[in-house]
């Protein structure tokens, strides 16, 4: 079981099952010491996408539904957990890294400085990011990089695969976390041998990694059934993982709110 998990989903994302408290309660039963709860950005909404170019129909697997800005507004300025449950809640967002145009990713800019973290990641979806070319592919993660963003979400998903050390050099650079996901190994929707380079360029040059289980649901919380052996694998160092322990992850967590206030944003 992961001790901080910092990816995973509430009923907000549309196509998950729990909501915030459930989490927090069953982090609480687990042992889990905090979570991040990361709900999608607004952008992954491309129903609208579809039915303007009238693909809605053709492409119904494609729609995809995620929380308004209202939404994210009220979590971030008025919700708190009950005062019983005793797992830390950050308050985060998973924004998508996109294919084209001048912004990297749909990060609501107005909303950054107030995240407690910021995941960035590729979502294979029309309107979102569609090509698997590895030149442009690679070229937009870096871009994200220079977006006020703390780590990239699932950096080897299959198809769409960047080059793994000119990831890892750029994410010592900024400071960024790249993460190693539970449920996208186990959904089988990873490039292992990437991932695995991923990890021996970051333990070799010193590249910061974050553990998440990325759960739609209650009973994939805090899940590192996938992640375990790979640091076993590679003997993975505990000082690179930014989540290891709760003081670790808060650390972390403010050091990047820190970098993204400074990152002078309009
Ligand atoms: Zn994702
Ligand atoms: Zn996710």
């Amino acid at each position: 079981m992961l001790c901080v998990d910092f990816h995973c989903h509430s009923i907000a994302s549309g196509h998950a099952m729990n909501t915030i408290e459930e989490l927090l309660r069953h982090a609480d039963r687990k042992g889990i010491k905090g979570i991040a709860v990361t709900d999608h950005c607004p952008g992954i909404d491309n129903t609208f996408w579809l039915l303007k170019n009238k693909q809605a129909q053709a492409n119904w697997q494609y729609g995809i539904k995620g929380p308004d800005i209202h939404y994210i507004k009220t979590f971030l300025s008025r919700y708190q957990p009950p005062e019983e449950v005793k797992a830390k809640l950050f308050k985060g967002l998973e924004c998508n890294i996109l294919q084209s145009g001048p912004m990297a990713t749909d990060l609501p800019l107005s909303l950054a400085a107030k995240l407690d973290l910021v995941i960035a990641s590729i979502h294979p979806l029309p309107s979102l990011f569609e090509t698997k070319d590895k030149t442009i592919v690679t070229e937009r993660v870096l871009l994200a990089m220079d977006d006020p963003i703390d780590l990239i979400g699932h950096p080897f998903r299959k198809g769409y695969d960047p080059d793994p050390e000119l990831l890892v050099r750029k994410a010592i650079d900024k400071e960024i976390a790249l993460e190693l996901n539970n449920a996208s190994m186990s959904l089988k929707k990873t490039e292992l041998s990437s991932l695995v380079q991923m990890l021996e360029l970051s333990k070799k040059l010193g590249c910061q990694i974050a553990l998440s289980s990325d759960a739609h649901a209650t009973n994939e919380l805090g899940r590192d059934d996938y992640i375990l052996p790979l640091l076993a694998e590679t003997k993975f160092p505990d000082e690179l993982i930014v989540n290891k322990t709760i003081k670790s992850s808060i650390e972390f967590i403010e050091r990047r709110k820190k970098i993204r206030r400074e990152m002078n944003l309009k």
